[in-house]
């Protein structure tokens, strides 16, 4: 059957950046389980693949605003040392959930830290990125009504 929104679909991926640097890939491990049409993976790749089959693979490119959206300098942030009243050392590269006045929680990542604060990058890390995905799709099918009402796979 064709990847349509509620196919439970099993791909393997690799993901590479415009150098052609491997960032993540699936191959050598589990493959990834989604249910399609659901949020469970960036639109950019959960549209790409609509109507492909198991046995399929596909190269997608996907824009910024289709994955980790774009980068927001807004982000970044200093703040003063008092907010990490707690923690002995704060080095670069240390990441800590930070709530965000909405209330959300938001993973935030040290990215210098000097005498009169802290600076946080609040980006994913993908964030700005073009992501060149080679996918191979492994199974196709369909979900069952508890996967749907969810809105994920069991
Ligand atoms: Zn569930």
């Amino acid at each position: 059957m064709k990847i349509e929104p509620n196919s439970v679909v099993a791909i393997h991926y690799t993901l590479k950046d415009d150098a052609g640097e491997v960032i993540d890939t699936s191959v050598g491990a589990d493959a990834l389980v989604y249910l399609a049409g659901a949020g469970n993976i960036i639109p950019g790749l959960d549209r790409a693949l609509h109507g492909l089959e198991a046995g399929d693979t596909k190269q997608v490119v996907v824009e910024p605003a289709d994955g980790y959206g774009e980068y927001n300098d807004e982000l970044v942030q200093k703040l003063p040392r008092e907010m990490f009243g707690g923690i002995d050392t704060i080095e670069e590269g240390m990441s800590f959930q930070a709530k965000t006045p909405e209330g959300d929680v938001q993973f935030v990542e040290v990215v210098k830290v000097e005498d009169d604060g802290v600076t946080v990058d609040g980006n994913h890390l993908l964030a700005g990125k073009v992501l060149n995905f080679d996918i191979s799709v492994e199974s196709v099918r369909e979900a069952t009504e508890s996967e749907i009402e969810h809105g994920h796979v069991h």
